[in-house]
């Protein structure tokens, strides 16, 4: 018989009855695909798993004993119910079968095995309907029956038994009969790695790490197998995000050369009323180099909110404009985009606005202003477009489009990106974002950008002062946040209040938010359900406010996503010019809104909205010459995550500090692999927030690999193993979430 390989249909290897269910389930086909399904802990058969603190709903899986059997009549209709207990020496579990009475001749007192269902309650006792079960072999049953030496008998007791994610159809113990016939039937594995890596990491081979994960004799086995798959994983990752990269750099591009005297950016840099802070310049000196190069830029430019990232673009825009080139400019929101705008007209002034006739983009413009914004775009004729997603659509041409800016970055897809990437011939690409990315996630979303980091902010800036305001344990501080608010507007400044729904039961929706889950969970936590209790919202919070004598004779207006553009806009302008005085919105303001007059920014129910999202919001105030006060108002208790994440925007201003908390906080590890939808694109090991050391050796490693054999002519097995990434999309997978 010929060997399998990881490539074999299932079919011919554990048959049609086990194949069609694992396809079923977790879309198996082949002896690779089941391979991969790694275990998901490990038991062992002489230790009992602790019943004391079991899930109720949820499905478990179970080392116990046998402690006795009972039979009873039902009272309501007619048969018998079997009752087992089973315990782990302390507590006990009751499994009970209904006219299946011949289980108790098998289930007998003292017998152990595992045991597996879903844990209901019932008369404050935890139970098992109709549990699956796989029973131990008795030790004396075993090969060499009850003459047993000792050490024979530990070694049945201690060996690990693999628990698999499984379900009610597919129990642990049948993934684990068929692993172990695919590891019976498969051949030598040919490993990618290469030996030198695998052998200077200390990786175990291929075929023997598969053996060890599912098939341990020792939990050394399986933790020797687990580092080497996760070391594997990280590894090719990075080398695809650095092999794509290295490609990216092949690609040849018009050079758009550095500005000559009297050019677009010289003229800009000399009416520039003040002076560019160092890092601005810094990243403005790398930018203009590689914009100079034959080849497309590809370059990830964060910052802290209001540390002049636009300017840095739009020098950047300037210098392409130089040769008639043209820059897109993409923001995720019209709000944004059209702000984005008005700032570039104001910036550049009456001399270059004529020459460079800049255009605004946005999905809901009225079609003859449309087609003549396209008009100023095919023809070139405007060699600035600023724009939503409307950009990236069908129909939009430029003549020659040297340079685009993504303008917050993680509100984009790698997909779109590339989208817009297709309307040049390989444009450079400026990414920015404002939500400080610690840097294992840099690597790993962002590994094929260059990162340019801008820390300094422009000199005068205030700074803000924030502090939780819990309305449960501090009723007085909460009544101080709108008296405090009152003497700031009679100063002259102006304020925001922000809040998590539009309206009651409304929570903000719409083409403003492609980021859905941030407007009220952030950071794509699940929102708890939205009658739970009743959430600040915009239209009450306007009343409220028009009612409350602190705000007397002030204008209050509301802004969220489900209004109309120029409703928007109106307000908006509304806002800039100072005739509104507090601002109640949602979400829309979060990122890059910028008015220097206000000077307080308040959050009601702020446990709704993430770190960086909380960050981002307090980034509107403090931007011009008045400090800035951010007040996070929440009733979500001391103690809890909600709390904690409040509480740390509170103490630390320093967004890399808390883009670490962050990741932190996210208890579930994985912010990659959320917005993913499982299969074999995704990671299986790798945690980007626990193994960000292992993610940084392992792109050194593969960086040395690359650099030795940029072709991997002699690692085919990689380069073929990267090539189906790319296919299978993983990396844009990883780029999105
Ligand atoms: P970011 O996009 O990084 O949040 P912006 O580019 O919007 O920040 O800049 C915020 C504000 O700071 C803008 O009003 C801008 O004109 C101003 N600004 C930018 N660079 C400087 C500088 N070097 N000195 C003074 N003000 C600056
Ligand atoms: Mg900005």
């Amino acid at each position: 018989m010929t060997r399998a390989t990881l490539d074999t249909p299932l079919v011919g290897v554990v048959g049609d009855r086990t194949a069609k269910p694992l396809e079923r389930a977790f879309g198996m086909r082949t002896v690779g695909d089941l391979l991969y399904h790694f275990p998901r802990r490990y038991s062992r058969r002489g230790e009992l798993t602790p019943l004391n603190d079991l899930p109720v709903g949820e499905p478990i899986a179970v080392v116990a004993q046998v402690l006795d059997v009972r039979e009873r009549q039902m009272q309501r209709r007619n048969g018998k119910l079997l009752e087992v207990r089973i315990t782990d020496g302390t507590g006990t579990l009751t499994l009970t079968f209904f006219n299946q009475q011949w289980r108790g001749r098998e289930l007998l007192p003292g017998k152990r095995g595992l045991f597996a269902g879903k844990v209901s309650e019932y008369r404050n006792q935890l139970q098992l309907q109709h549990p699956e079960y796989e029973l131990f072999e008795n030790r004396e049953d075993a090969p060499g029956g009850d003459q047993l030496d000792e050490a024979a008998a530990k070694a049945w007791s201690e060996t690990p038994v693999p628990i698999y994610p499984a379900t009610s159809q597919l129990p642990t113990w049948t993934l684990q009969r068929a692993v172990e016939l695919a590891l019976d039937a498969l051949g030598d594995v040919p490993d990618p790695l290469p030996d030198q890596v695998r052998e200077s990491e200390g990786i175990e081979r291929l075929g023997r790490a598969f053996e060890h994960i599912h098939r341990p004799q020792h939990d050394a086995d399986w933790r020797a197998a687990r580092d080497s798959f996760r070391f594997r994983e990280a590894f090719e990752l990075q080398l695809a995000l650095l092999d794509r990269r290295r490609r990216a750099g092949l690609e040849s591009s018009t050079p758009r050369l550095a500005g000559t005297d009297g050019g677009p950016l010289a003229r800009f840099d000399a009416a520039l009323p003040f002076e560019l802070t160092g890092d601005q310049r810094r990243a403005g000196a790398t930018i203009s180099a590689e914009l100079a190069e034959p080849h497309p830029m590809h370059r990830l430019l964060q910052g802290e909110v209001g540390s002049g990232k636009t300017l840095v673009a739009l020098r950047a825009m300037l210098q392409v404009a130089e040769g008639d080139g043209q820059s897109a400019l993409l923001a995720p929101t019209e709000v944004l985009a059209a702000q984005h705008f008005r700032s570039i007209v104001e910036a550049l002034g009456p001399a270059l606005t004529e020459e460079l006739r800049p255009v605004l983009l946005t999905g809901r413009m009225p079609a003859a202003e449309r087609k003549r914004v396209l008009l100023a775009l095919v023809s070139g004729a405007s060699r600035i477009a600023v724009g939503t997603h409307a950009l990236i659509s069908e129909g939009v041409t430029f003549l020659d489009l040297g340079l685009i800016v993504v303008d917050e970055q993680h509100r984009f897809g790698v997909e779109q990106r590339e989208a817009l990437r297709q309307k040049g011939a390989q444009p450079h690409v400026l990414a920015m974002t404002a939500t400080p990315i610690p840097r294992t996630v840099a690597l790993t979303a962002f590994g094929d950008l260059e990162v340019t980091t801008i820390r300094e902010l422009p000199p005068g800036r205030q700074g803000i002062s924030t502090f939780a305001v819990p309305e449960i344990e501090m009723p007085n501080r909460a009544a101080r946040v709108w008296a405090r608010s009152g003497e700031d507007l009679a100063a002259g400044r102006q304020i925001y209040v922000v809040c998590p729904a539009i309206a009651p039961g409304e929570v903000e929706a719409g083409a403003e938010e492609p980021d859905r889950g941030d407007a009220a969970g952030g950071d794509g936590r699940a929102p708890e359900t939205a009658d739970t209790r009743r959430l600040a919202n915009v239209e009450e919070t306007v009343e409220e406010l028009r009612r409350h004598p602190a705000f007397a004779g002030v204008v209050i207006a509301g802004l969220h996503g489900g209004m109309a553009p120029d409703e928007k806009d109106r307000v908006m302008r509304g806002f800039a010019s100072g005739a509104i005085g507090v601002l109640v919105a949602t979400t829309v303001i979060e990122v890059g809104v910028n008015v220097p007059n206000a000077s307080i920014m308040i959050v009601r129910d702020a446990d709704r909205f993430g770190i960086s999202q909380l960050h981002q919001l307090r980034g509107r105030v403090g931007r011009g010459e008045h400090a800035g006060l951010c007040l996070l108002m929440t009733t979500a208790e001391a103690g809890t995550v909600a709390r904690e994440r409040i509480d740390a925007v509170a103490a630390t201003s320093d967004g890399f500090a808390l883009a670490e908390i962050d990741l932190e906080l996210r208890r579930e590890g994985d912010i990659l692999g959320t917005a993913q939808s499982g299969g074999r694109s995704t990671l299986r090991l790798l945690r980007v927030a626990e193994h960000g050391p292992l993610i940084a050796h392992a792109r050194e490693v593969a960086g040395e690999l690359l650099a030795r054999d940029p072709e991997l002519t002699g690692a085919p097995g990689l380069a073929e193993l990267i090539a189906k990434d790319q296919e299978a999309g993983l990396l844009d997978n990883l780029a999105k979430s």
